[in-house]
Formats: structure tokens, sequence, C-alpha cells
């Protein structure tokens, strides 16, 4: 048995070599941040390759959703999803706003837009739903409802570079929609974030935000902060870009391959995803908490280490909001497990995740 540890993810990361040709570009000129060329670099062929119209870069998803609120002048109620990760609450409360939590729908596991209208007050200002591991909300179901409402809405895509949705990307959506180029994200920068809209004075208005509220170097516009990518960031970015396709077409199979050889197996279920999908996690739901943990076990005395994964449903978090009872997202949460799933997983290690498990639970 080999004994090197597997984890729930690694990066995807372009040769060293390449990145290094790109770094030596940045130690000639100087240019360390500041909106740089290869920032801007970075943009643009992000912005072609996922087919919107541009793309604001920033330090990371975290600030990317603050700087997403901020931009939309939002005070008062957002109403979001308690299955997420802890930042699309927390970005709420450090921009002065309050979380408002709608349950999840049981299959795709994002926002019920059923339940939506029933937490609209007098305060609602915003939605933040949450596309989880890459699977996209019913965009159409929340437009309307902002619609009638007079609401914004704010997509966390953390999960979603590379997810089409109608046939566009899904960063299309939206009044801002906001990604992150995390190091365990589909793309990454090491840490970094974007927003992207379709509305060009929003963009504009997020680049002096993210530049401490500056308009040409000069005049103080905006209530700003420093988001402002690097030119180091920009350069793992440009470098991991070219592959992402293969990135995408790998995680793809693999997350086939998991599904068929675990759909064997009574009792356990699959978020149902819909066209355009990323699959960029494969989460499996188990029947209940005790059997989830019993396959947790097994795995970590193979050196295997999944991740519970939205654990625990952040509306339990006492200490940043007050306990509102989400049946299903905290459901969910008990019996979910992230299983390993990266580029450089070897289809050998697949298979033996595959056998720990099925010897586990049959
Ligand atoms: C990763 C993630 C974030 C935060 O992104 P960072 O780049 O790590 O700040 C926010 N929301 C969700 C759903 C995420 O998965």
């Amino acid at each position: 048995m080999e004994n090197k540890n597997i984890y729930v993810t690694m990066p995807t990361l372009a040769p060293l070599e390449e990145v290094n040709e790109l770094m030596k570009g940045i130690w000639a000129s100087g240019i360390m941040t500041h909106n740089g060329p290869l920032v801007q670099r970075f943009e643009k062929e992000c912005a072609a390759k996922l087919g919107v119209p541009n793309m604001v870069s920033c330090v990371n998803g975290t600030i990317a959703l603050q700087m997403a609120i901020r931009a939309l002048k939002l005070k008062g109620e957002i109403i979001t999803t308690p299955f997420t990760f802890i930042a699309t609450i927390s970005s709420i409360i450090w921009e002065g706003c309050t979380p408002v939590f709608v349950d999840i729908d049981p299959e795709t596991l994002c926002i019920d837009p059923k339940k939506i209208e029933e937490k609209i007050t007098y305060h609602t200002v915003g939605i933040m739903p949450v596309h989880v591991f890459g699977n996209s909300c019913d965009i159409e179901a929340i437009g309307a409802i902002a619609k009638k409402h007079n609401l914004k809405v704010i997509y966390d895509a953390c999960h979603s570079v590379g997810v089409d949705y109608k046939g566009q990307s899904v960063f299309n959506y939206g009044d801002i929609s906001v990604t992150s180029f995390h190091a365990t994200k589909m793309l990454n920068t090491t840490e970094g974030g974007g927003c992207f809209t379709q509305d060009k004075e929003l963009d504009e208005k997020l680049r002096r935000i993210r530049f401490f509220g500056f308009e040409n170097h000069a005049d103080i516009v905006e209530d700003g902060t420093n988001g402002k990518m690097t030119e180091v960031h920009a350069a793992v970015g440009l470098a991991n870009l070219k592959y992402l396709d293969a990135a995408l077409a790998d995680r793809k199979r693999k997350y086939l391959y998991y599904k068929e050889k675990l759909s064997v197996i009574p009792g356990l279920s699959f978020q149902k995803i819909n066209e355009g999908c990323n699959y960029s996690y494969f989460p499996v739901i188990f029947p209940d908490e005790a059997t989830l943990l019993k396959v947790q076990a097994k795995l970590q005395e193979n050196s295997i280490f999944p991740r519970r994964y939205f654990y625990p449903s952040v509306n339990t978090f006492t200490r940043l909001v007050p306990y509102t009872p989400m049946p299903i997202s905290e459901d969910i949460a008990s019996r979910i497990l992230c299983l390993p799933l990266y580029f450089t997983l070897a289809d050998d290690d697949i298979e033996r995740i595959i056998q720990i498990i099925v010897n586990a639970i049959l």
C-alpha cells in the first residue's frame, strides 16, 4: 500500500519554467503591481477565454464579494444561502449588511428560489446566491424575483470558472458575478478573485473601489479599498490559464468515472447538476452521518483525506449570526463528503478510493 497522502484537492499548476518566463519580465520591468501589464493581460485573456466582456481582477474572492456589495451600495438585508463557505456570509457582514438565510433545494444544493419571497422584507436590498460546486442556481427564477422586488443580485460564483449557463458564461448573469482564483479553485493565481458585470459604469466603479477609490490616480471619488491583484499573481494565473481546458476535461472525465462506479452503491446520492457544470468537486451524499464517518475513517486509514464540505451549515455559526433553523442545509451538511478530485490525481488512486468506499459500505 502506498503511503503518500491524498488530499481532497491539489492546485492545477503550469510547469514552473512557464511561470518563470513571466517572472523574468516582472523583474526586468520593476512593475510589481498597480494594474500592471500582466494584470491587464490576465484580465483580457480570462475575459476572452471565459466569454465575458470584462473582468475586474482583485486580491481574492472574499474582497471581490465585498467590492461588489460596495459598488452596488447595498445597505440592509441580503438574502443568501446557508450551504456555502463562510466567506459568503462574512463579506456581507463586513459590508455592514445582514445575511438572511433561505434554505436550499435538496437536489441541486443551491438556494431554493421558491423560499426566497417569504424572506423579503422592507429592509431587503439584494440576493447573494451561490452556484454550489459549479452547479448553477435557478438564475431565471432568481432574476424574476429580483426584478419584481427591485433587488440587486450578486452571484457568488467562486466555484464557477468554466461554467456555462444557457449557452454562455455563468459570469454574465446577475448585477455582478464574483469568482475566486484561490489555489484550490478551478483556475488559480495562488490567491485571487474577480468581479464580472455587464454594466460598463459598474465595471469602472469596481476598478476605482479596488484602487483606494482613486480616479485617474488623482481624486478620491469612492470609498475604496486596496483590492489590487499583483503582477506576480497575474503571472501565475496567465501560466495556469493555458491549462484550464485540460483541467476542465480531466475533471469531467474523473467525475463521471467516480459517479458511474459509486452509483451502484445503494443509499448514496449525488448533487443534481445541470448542463454546463464544471465538475470541479465530487461530493457524495451519504444516507446518514454515521455512514459518512465510517467511510471517512476508512479512507483516512489509507492516507486519503476527503473533506466535509460544506460543513457545518453556516447558519449554525452563532458567533457570527443568530441561529435560524435551515433543516435541509443542516441535514445535507451533516452527510456530504467531497472526494479527492484534481488534475494530478492518478486513475489508480481513484480506483483505490472507490474500492475503499465500496468495502466500507457493502
Ligand atoms: C473560495 C470561496 C470563497 C472565497 O474566495 P477566496 O478567494 O478564498 O477569498 C467564497 N465563496 C465560496 C463559495 C468559495 O468557495
